[in-house]
């Protein structure tokens, strides 16, 4: 029994369909200890007629479905009738209703399946209350693999988001353990300022500043929504919500759609933020493939690829930064060199204009044009000069001692991305950013297994717009934070004060570095597991104190950078899997130009 009810988000997720599926306008959902211990969902939509109360109690019972047509095109989002019993058989269940044009309201109780249905009269203004009270109370093996009740509440607090972003025509409330923490006021379909609000409120000030708003239609198909900046991208993909006919879904053809038309614009291992919809004949797509319907199966899904695509990536073209990462192919070690050498990049100066308008979209909201000037390149961070600096007298003893190092001595750099370097077999190429990436990786694992992360308190703290969640979780994980050399506030109920940072990492944007740090956090869940993470996170950690391609360095810079990958284990790869250098042999360069043959 319950195969609908897996967890507090579970419930609410059925009771909020519920309150949608009778027209309600406004719903307030009260939780207490994560949901564990009550959930309560108030509407004021239609309610529940008296005679339907032994019915809506009754599995596979339901009030929806009038017509073959209804069938097809599921129109409602709930459809099989098994919510209210399912979680009356598993919990104390309280319904409490009054009908539309009804002078008296109901109530009715359910504990454990043992349905008191004998309805009492009940004051309730119109619409419906439904409480759940103890869950899992008379199932405790059930109950053991419930998380933390934070955790239960993170994954509640999710539903509410995803739902918060479907219907922005329905107020909602949210209150835990007694605080407010969300109130989404009802914005109707004409009020782009009020959906744009409360996009903010669910997915930050920041996202929506750094984001377009786009609208599209073609072939009977509407997308419509905010896409991020390339420069807003993300160190998880924890900020991508996806709506199909008003249902938000996970589904391969549109994450391939997605993730190619953002490709080339945005860094390997980052993610993109959006927040999209798309509209379409209910017949062109079925939503019934799964059970919990998160999956979707389109008629034509060759077409919607395709729309999607060059929707999005029409929109993020005007955006592009010089056209960097296409013209620097592998290929150029081929003898063609000149093509590439005359498509080079341009410097990545494109500026956005704000006048361009999407389709019939809304007028685009104003932005930080910061963010159009600079490629995403130079965005992310700077090179830790003093940290190279610093490193430089050993390597000078390096240079006079009678061996040659490995990897030679840097001659120059390559379109701000490559150092050329000579050693004696002859070549060395060398990416810069990945090689910096490794070594800074590896340095601090290193303390961390040592002494801990040394930490430097900013000069002037930094203050940062984030989700009241983040700032739940800088304060949950305080002292792992703290471990990892940061020391983090909570300046309000969305506001972080970054006080210190790594000393390793000073250099870096911190703001896009404490950002990378919680989504981290988030996606590892319970604290417990944080910790087996920890590599990963001080992988994020190291990309953003590394130096980024298009940063001029001197020769010094260079060498230094040389003789850290020396001494650094694996610097043959960095994070992500791609080598960091190579080696082109006297040989090889022979063979190039056809030599001794
Ligand atoms: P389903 O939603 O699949 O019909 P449920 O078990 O979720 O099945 O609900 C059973 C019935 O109870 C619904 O069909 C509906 O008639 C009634 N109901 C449940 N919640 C509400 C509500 N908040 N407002 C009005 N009616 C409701
Ligand atoms: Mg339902």
């Amino acid at each position: 029994a319950g195969e609908v009810v897996e967890r507090p988000s579970s419930v609410v997720k059925e009771l909020i369909e519920n309150s949608l599926d009778a027209g309600a306008s406004q719903i307030e959902l009260e939780i207490e200890r994560g949901g564990v211990a009550l959930i309560r969902v108030r509407d004021n939509g239609a309610g529940i007629h008296p005679d339907d109360i032994p019915l809506a109690l009754s599995r596979h019972a339901t009030s929806k479905i009038n017509s073959f047509e209804d069938l097809t095109a599921v129109a409602s989002l709930g459809f099989r009738g098994e919510a209210l019993p399912s979680i009356g058989s598993v919990a104390r269940l309280k319904v409490t209703s009054r009908y539309i044009n009804e002078s008296q309201g109901w109530q009715f109780a359910v504990n454990g399946g043992d349905a008191d249905v004998e309805p009492s009269p009940a004051a309730h203004p119109q619409g419906t209350t439904v409480e759940v009270r103890e869950l899992f109370y008379n199932t405790p093996a059930r109950r053991k693999f419930l998380k933390a009740e934070r955790t239960e509440f993170n994954h509640l607090e999710d539903v509410v988001r995803r739902i918060g972003l479907s219907r922005f025509d329905v107020g909602i409330t949210l209150k835990h353990d007694q605080k407010l923490l969300h109130q989404w006021r009802a914005a109707v379909d004409a009020d782009a300022e009020g959906r744009r609000r409360r996009v903010a409120a669910i997915c930050g000030k920041a996202f929506i500043e750094n984001s377009l708003e786009i609208e599209f239609e073609a072939a009977g198909m509407k997308l419509w929504g905010w896409v991020g900046l390339p420069t807003f991208s993300r160190g998880q993909a924890d900020l991508q919500y996806f709506y199909v006919n008003g249902r938000m879904v996970k589904d391969k053809v549109i994450a391939h759609a997605v993730r190619k038309a953002y490709q080339d614009v945005m860094y390997h291992g980052r993610h993109a933020a959006f927040v999209l919809y798309l509209d379409l004949a209910a017949s062109e797509v079925d939503v019934n493939v799964h059970p919990t319907k998160s999956e979707v199966r389109f008629r034509e899904s060759r077409m919607v690829h395709d729309f999607l695509f060059s929707a999005l990536y029409r929109s993020l073209a005007d955006v592009r930064p010089g056209d960097e990462v296409a013209t620097i192919s592998s290929e150029s070690i081929q003898p063609s060199m000149p093509s590439s050498i005359q498509s080079a990049p341009q410097p990545a100066t494109t500026q956005f204009a704000p006048s361009r308008n999407y389709g019939s979209a809304a007028p685009l909201p104003a932005r930080n044009q910061q963010a159009f000037s600079l490629g995403v390149r130079e965005q992310l961070s700077v090179y830790d000069r003093l940290h190279v600096a610093a490193e430089s007298p050993a390597d000078s003893t390096t240079t006079e001692g009678t061996e040659a190092p490995p990897l030679g001595f840097a001659l120059a750099q390559l379109q701000g991305i490559y150092i050329l370097a000579q050693n004696v077999q002859g070549l060395v190429l060398v990416d810069m950013h990945a090689a910096h990436e490794r070594v800074t990786y590896e340095r601090m694992k290193q303390s961390w297994a040592e002494e801990g992360i040394r930490s430097q308190p900013l000069l002037v703290p930094e203050t940062l717009v984030v989700t009241s969640r983040e700032v739940r979780l800088a304060d949950e994980h305080a002292a792992l934070l703290q471990e990892l050399g940061f020391e983090l506030g909570a300046m309000g109920p969305e506001t972080l004060l970054i006080r210190a940072v790594p000393a390793l990492l000073r250099h870096a944007d911190v703001k896009a570095l404490v950002q990378d740090m919680l989504a981290d956090l988030n996606v590892a869940g319970e604290s417990s597991r944080v910790r087996e993470r920890c590599n990963e996170i001080l992988a994020t950690m190291a990309c953003h104190g590394s130096v980024r391609a298009s940063r001029q360095l001197t020769v010094a810079e260079m060498n230094a950078l040389l003789r850290d990958m020396e001494r650094t284990e694996r610097a043959g790869q960095c994070n992500h899997g791609r080598p960091t250098w190579v080696q082109l042999s006297m040989d090889d360069l022979d063979r190039l130009f056809l030599r001794g043959r």
